[in-house]
């Protein structure tokens, strides 16, 4: 008998092991393990992860193309997409294969050579998602290990699929709720595990980044950004420690703190580092909080193996401007105070560049690259920013024009650094934004839980006004020298929202437009010695690998994202806003060309007469200041992705707009019911704002 149980047991254990044994084939697609992921830097044909290495310093050894040979540069395949929302996502790379997320969470996969495809993946994400996120059905990338790809699917699942054939292998939703929490980011794979946070942070979410196995899905560790509920009592120190940075009931509404992009890591001291995005609500006087709010618009350090906290850098203490510092996070060595360092790099949307030690968190510089209001400048030993007292709008009670707003001084747009010229890559935004608290302001059932009151800072349907904010929001590629904390150089682009850069051993940057245009500049000067015609924006970043000793360019083409679809007539400060989506790849010698755009309808504004009394117009315009605005545009006014309601048909007829707004008719096109929040005399309310915005905009343009 004891014979017998021990060799159950045996057996049990030799079936366990087997079980556990990883799934993983070196000659299979996706053949890619933590060996390789660590010496992703000298493998130079492959773009193996979403920031290239573990320092996501996005500079690519490679050089055959460069200052001489760009002239010859052309294109060598395309791959139309088949949706049409903004395409925010890198492309991987590994071993002759192309894998691309793109909206909508949907995976493709590519001969990199041909562009001959390879397998497509649907999640089939259900469309009324959009209207619980913030900023378009947007993707940033996969990622690849053991011969699986991972994605994060918008909806808040986590998908293994088989990188051979593109088939979900598992999938598991990964966020507290369906209803508040969204992923747009990149996994990453560190120690083996998958790596992922989410975005929420505009709705009711508490901020969290987590660590997934691989084979089966299940998590690992999970860190909170956020204290909870104290009554509930605390995970760890940590946020035993954070509460106390913290009044009033800050939970109920989650408190923010989302890690919805950038995640680095740095083997030497096993720490894996990510963003934190903004505290919640972005008016912090509603839920009776003040205080710092850690661990919101950070840098946060965790234990690569436990997720355990080991230290944090806050870059906007007392959040009330939407202040995400959930940029691209770059570790490099550098040579810092006479002394070699390791060090972080980082530029947030609050507009100072942070070089911080990666080691222990130490304040090390900082300084603002680009014009700021919304602080004088930073502690020079702490790093704390000197608040302008006009930024606190909800204690001032007037409306504050801050700059950089929350479309930030630089976004999710990632940065690149070139060893080779000591310089770091933005894409820099300026832009401002006006906040002004909400009187009364209370949580709703659905929609941005923001505090702010987005119908008394409307763009005004003034066309001195407009020309005069348009001139001001601009964008620019910026050479920094994070050293010495200087601008090196500099290109001025008409508008913000320009795509991630790219550096290249080749002295070459490369970066898309908003304007539409993929172009190339020296690294050491900023030269402009090539570009090419996209026919869309061009938000995302591009990557560079290299078969058959040929090297090739990658960059997946489509406007969109949150500056097209809540920024009214700002959306477009750089030319057409109109969604062309494109995988785009070029190499030297290459001659390949677009097929023509498709013409570009032009609607006159066509709107029924104003007959909304002046209160029904004004609690419309309230009302859709803070349920519409965020997707229709501000003002009403559209960018090129999400319906302009001034040329709505419905306009002419209220039975129609209320069983779109209350009944919910077109939640499978996203527009779901607002049953919850607005009552049918609201919707005729919106109507009439509309209408009158409408008759407004006619009358401008008639002008
Ligand atoms: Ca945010």
């Amino acid at each position: 008998m004891r014979r017998r149980s021990q060799l159950i047991m045996l057996l049990a254990s030799l079936v366990a092991g087997c079980s556990q044994a990883p799934v993983f084939d070196k000659n299979a697609p996706g053949a890619v393990d933590e060996a390789r992921l660590l010496a992703a830097d000298s493998d130079a044909d492959n773009w193996l992860a979403f920031g290239r290495t573990p320092d996501e310093q996005r500079f690519s050894p490679l050089d055959q193309i460069n200052p001489q040979s760009v002239k010859d540069l052309g294109m060598a395949w395309s791959a139309d997409m088949d949706t049409a929302r903004g395409q925010e996502a890198t492309p991987l790379v590994v071993d002759g294969v192309l894998y691309v997320s793109t909206a909508w969470s949907m995976v493709k996969a590519y001969d990199a050579a041909t562009g001959k495809p390879i397998w497509s993946y649907d999640p089939e994400v259900p469309r009324d998602t959009l209207s619980r996120v913030c900023c378009d059905a947007v993707n940033r990338g996969v990622a690849i290990y053991h011969n699986k790809v991972f994605v994060g699917a918008l909806d808040g699942r986590l998908i293994a699929l088989d990188a051979a054939t593109g088939k979900p292998v598992w999938s598991k939703v990964v966020v507290p709720d369906q209803k508040n929490y969204s992923i747009t980011g990149a996994p990453r794979v560190v120690k083996g595990r998958i790596i992922l946070g989410s975005g929420g942070s505009e709705y009711k979410a508490r901020g969290s980044i987590a660590a997934f196995d691989p084979e089966t899905g299940e998590e690992v560790w999970r860190f909170h950004t956020v204290p909870g509920n104290p009554a509930d009592g605390f995970e760890n120190a940590a946020m035993e420690k954070a509460a106390k940075t913290w009044t009033g009931k800050w939970w109920e509404l989650g408190g923010g703190g989302s890690v919805w992009d950038s995640i680095s890591y740095d083997p030497d001291f096993n720490l894996i580092y990510f963003g934190t995005a903004n505290a919640e609500p972005w008016n912090p006087a509603p839920m009776g909080r003040t205080g710092d709010n850690l661990y919101t618009s950070s840098i946060v350090a965790v234990n690569a193996d436990t997720g355990e906290y080991v230290w944090h850098f806050q870059e906007t203490p007392e959040d009330r401007w939407d202040f995400d510092s959930n940029q691209s996070i770059i570790l490099a060595n550098l040579e810092f105070g006479g002394k070699p360092r390791r060090v972080i790099m980082h530029a947030p949307k609050n507009g100072f560049f942070y070089v911080l030690d990666a080691r222990t968190g130490e304040f090390l510089s900082g300084k603002a690259f680009t014009y700021v209001n919304w602080a004088s400048g930073l502690d020079p030993k702490t790093g704390y920013p000197a608040i302008n007292p006009e930024a606190r709008y909800e204690k001032t009670g007037k409306p504050f024009l801050a700059v950089p707003g929350a479309g930030g001084a630089h976004s999710w747009q990632s940065m690149s650094f070139s060893p080779k010229t000591g310089l770091v890559y933005i894409p820099v935004q300026e832009v401002g934004f006006p906040y002004a608290a909400e009187k009364d302001w209370k949580p709703s059932s659905i929609g941005f839980q923001t505090g702010i009151d987005s119908a008394t800072t409307a763009m005004p349907a003034d066309a001195k006004v407009q020309a005069e904010v348009k001139k001001v929001t601009t964008g620019t590629l910026l050479a920094w020298d994070p050293v010495a904390q200087k601008a090196v150089w500099s290109v001025k682009y008409p508008g913000p929202w320009n795509g991630g850069t790219l550096a290249t051993a080749g002295n070459l940057v490369f970066q898309g437009t908003a304007g539409g245009q993929f172009v190339a500049y020296s690294a050491d000067k900023g030269k402009k010695l090539w570009s090419f015609p996209t026919q869309s924006g061009v938000i995302a970043s591009p990557i560079t690998y290299r078969i058959k000793g040929e090297q090739y360019v990658a960059i997946l083409v489509g406007w969109g994202g949150i500056w097209d679809v809540a920024t009214g007539v700002l959306a477009g400060n750089s030319g057409s806003t109109r969604n062309i989506s494109r995988l785009m790849v070029f190499k030297l010698g290459a001659k390949g060309s677009l097929p023509p755009p498709p013409p570009l309808a032009q609607m006159p504004l066509d709107p029924p007469p104003v007959t909304g009394t002046p209160e029904q117009i004004a609690e419309g315009a309230r009302n859709y200041g803070r349920y519409c605005s965020a997707c229709h545009g501000d003002a009403a006014v559209a960018g090129g992705l999400n319906p302009d309601l001034r040329h709505s048909g419905t306009l002419n007829d209220a039975a129609v707009f209320k069983s779109i707004v209350i009944d919910g008719i077109l939640q499978h096109q996203g527009m779901v019911s607002f049953r919850s929040a607005l009552k049918p005399k609201d919707a005729d309310g919106i109507r009439h704002y509309v209408i009158s915005r409408a008759n407004e905009d006619k009358k401008l343009h008639a002008k």
